[in-house]
């Protein structure tokens, strides 16, 4: 890596404001009118599933592909290739039907995929799916160099912290006593404005940066977060561009982070309850202003957080 920083698509940036840009907005206008209409989906278009089943199946990079299994007596074992490492998937369900929900990266390549389950007297099957391409928007920025470049002691700092969030992101738990999960539908973890920048690609004095992998909240300093989803704290920590931190297990690698925060209420091993707060807004680490960042992942994925709650 250069002496420039450029931070590793798991571990989120904040130096681009909240607010869109006006252009940025109208990008987002003009990619919502070329939407199909209603009854205009083809065969290859999933219809979207009944509003019971979350997260939303949308299976574009940054969006989650839901796989059936089929039935089986036990909850399937499930695993997809990501870069050298086989990750394993979080499977619902029961004995009628089991379900792999699959977090998609946002640097997949559009085209087909498949995913890996073990069978029960040894030996694999492959379910194949197609990942749908989807443009996500981009911000060009000119920006002083010298907020772009990291100096020596906090490039050594951002890489130290990768490592350690890297092992946090590999988080595999099961449920405990379980076969399923109950409902993934997720609480908004605090009221406010809504942004709609999750992949939005940030390019700095023509650098291309590491796209936007969560949602951002308007909320004022001190506003209380709450849990998304029943949890466990695995993580509390002040980070260079994230500022206060805490990452939440919700079981089965579907974790929840919420980042720049001003108080940390928890501490590592804390199990919460959906809607149990937990800790509060802020505007620590590489921010412009006060605001909720909050990312979900899957499968050591960052995904649409929108795709857990209802609109
Ligand atoms: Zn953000």
């Amino acid at each position: 890596m250069s002496a420039t920083a450029v931070p590793d698509s798991t571990v989120i940036a904040h130096t681009d404001p909240f607010v869109l840009s006006r252009r940025a907005a109208m990008l987002g206008a003009a990619s919502l009118l070329a939407l199909p209409a209603v009854g205009q989906q083809t065969k290859t278009k999933p219809l979207p599933p009944p509003p019971t089943l979350w997260p939303q199946a949308l299976p574009v990079p940054g969006g989650v592909a839901r796989l059936s299994l089929g039935p089986a007596a036990k909850r399937p074992v499930a695993h997809v290739r990501q870069g050298d490492a086989d990750v394993p998937l979080l499977v619902v369900g029961d004995v009628i039907e089991w379900t792999a929900v699959v977090g998609i990266p946002l640097a997949a390549t559009p085209g087909e995929a498949h995913i890996t389950v073990l069978l029960d007297g040894g030996g694999t099957r492959q379910v194949p799916y197609t990942i749908a391409p989807k443009q996500y928007k981009e911000q060009h920025l000119k920006v002083p160099p010298r907020t772009v470049d990291l100096s020596p002691e906090d490039q050594a700092r951002y890489e130290r912290e990768r490592d350690h969030q890297l092992q946090v992101m590999a988080t595999f738990t099961d449920q405990p006593g379980g076969t399923a999960l109950p409902s993934l539908r997720m609480r908004v973890p605090v009221p406010g404005r809504r942004s709609s920048s999750f992949g939005l690609r940030r390019v700095f004095n023509g650098q291309p940066r590491n796209p936007h992998s969560g949602m951002d909240i308007a909320a004022a300093t001190g506003t209380p977060i709450v849990a998304p989803l029943a949890g466990r704290v695995i993580d509390v920590g002040d980070y260079f561009f994230n500022g206060g931190t805490v990452w939440l297990d919700h079981g089965q690698g579907l974790l929840s982070m919420v980042c720049h925060l001003s108080s940390m209420d928890v501490r590592v091993g804390d199990v919460l309850q959906a809607g149990d707060a937990f800790c509060k807004v802020g505007a620590t680490g590489r921010v412009t202003g006060p605001h909720l960042h909050w990312g979900v992942m899957l499968n050591r994925t960052m995904v649409d957080p929108a795709l857990f709650v209802p609109a």
